[in-house]
């Protein structure tokens, strides 16, 4: 049976509808029976291929009910003049950003556990996900987000048929609010920084890298505010290596906006865990998290993979996106903000990056 295992103090404990943290406070981690990567379902387009990987009941075929046909997106060069940098386009998925991996994961083990409502928090593309996924499995879902929230991602959420709570504050208090009502009214917390589902999805993001390359790329340029994408990534090509499909890991550049870097900060000081900061402002809201529940696993594995951290400023950022929209690719301002990154990182000619476009520029004002 797969466990949750806390990050912080090693204690196990058994998968369940309610918990969502250690007793210590630490977040929990999925350690799983070791299942050996047989296959590919190359039939399937899309992420869905790698079923073979992912942490469900053994032949439990909910998921197929509850997909609407994420993951496998194109991975393309961006410029002829630059052959080695590839664009994944992560944000043709249904509901337009990469978190669609997570949740529709997430979603489909809930659904596998009889879980009847789901709370998530989210600055916007996570709770839009949530609820997409929520609804088609027939999970009742509450969301709760900041009242400075994008309008257009809160017109999404709303469409599934969420229930939106809205919360004065910053994104901080949201998030707590959300725990307090998890624990008060006994419901599933379905976060994409907690629940450690949500990463057995985002990890085919580097699964379909190795695929879609044959190989693992030299680096990933990787946007980074809770590490979903990140870490994800991280574990997937862990996982690659283990299985003997690659031979060494890709180096992690993690970008943050610079009015919201806490990671940044807390690389550069060499430290374990990054400290809060208060963000002082960023176009960039879906990397604004002042306060990353996983600072400690996020500087663990871009260390450990000799990577590194790029801070951009708000004029950089528009900037790239200007840029990726003369190149045919209109995204959202946290996906600029990636990109404006890999524009500022110092990188060999023959050097094979892939950078992702997370989310779509028509979902942001
Ligand atoms: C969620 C999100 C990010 C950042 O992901 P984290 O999990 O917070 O690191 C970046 N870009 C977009 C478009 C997102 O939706
Ligand atoms: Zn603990």
């Amino acid at each position: 049976m797969d466990q949750y295992e806390c990050h912080s103090c090693g204690t196990k404990y058994n998968v369940t509808e309610q918990g969502w943290k250690c007793q210590c406070g630490g977040v929990l981690d999925l350690v799983k029976e070791n299942v050996p990567f047989s296959k590919v379902y190359k039939e399937m387009p899309s992420m869905w291929r790698y079923i073979d990987v992912m942490p469900f009941e053994h032949d439990s075929a909910i998921w197929s009910d509850i997909t609407m046909g994420e993951g496998y997106t194109p991975l393309i060069v961006l410029d002829s003049a630059e052959p080695n940098t590839f664009v994944k386009v992560d944000y043709m998925m249904p509901t337009l950003s990469f978190k669609d991996r997570g949740a529709a994961v997430l979603i489909a083990k809930a659904k596998e556990l009889g879980v009847k409502h789901v709370i998530a928090d989210s600055s916007g593309n996570a709770g839009t996900a949530i609820a997409a996924y929520a609804k088609r499995a027939h999970i009742a879902c509450d969301i709760f987000l900041g009242k400075g929230t994008s309008p257009k991602k809160i017109a999404q959420v709303k469409a599934h048929g969420a229930n939106v709570r809205e919360i004065e504050g910053t994104r901080e208090d949201v998030a707590e609010a959300a725990q307090k009502a998890v624990d008060k009214e006994k419901k599933f917390y379905a976060s994409h920084v907690y629940n450690p589902f949500f990463y057995e999805g985002t990890k085919t993001y580097a699964y379909e890298i190795w695929e879609q390359m044959n190989g693992a790329p030299d680096t990933l340029m990787i946007p980074v505010g809770n590490g979903t994408l990140l870490l994800g990534a991280y574990y997937g090509f862990k996982e690659l290596m283990e299985n003997k499909c690659i031979e060494k890991m890709p180096k992690l550049v993690a970008i943050q906006a610079e009015n919201c870097a806490p990671l940044a900060k807390a690389f550069i000081n060499n430290q374990q865990a990054a400290q809060p900061v208060e963000n002082s402002g960023t176009l960039a809201e879906g990397i604004a998290i002042a306060k990353p529940a996983r600072s400690a696993q996020i500087l663990e594995a871009i260390r450990a993979t000799n990577g590194q951290m790029i801070t951009v400023n708000e004029d950089e950022m528009l900037k790239a996106r200007a840029a990726l929209a003369s190149k045919g690719f209109y995204v959202e301002p946290t996906t600029a903000a990636n990109y404006a990154g890999y524009v500022k990182y110092d990188r060999s000619s023959d050097e094979k990056i892939v950078i992702p476009l997370c989310g779509a520029g028509i979902k942001s004002n």
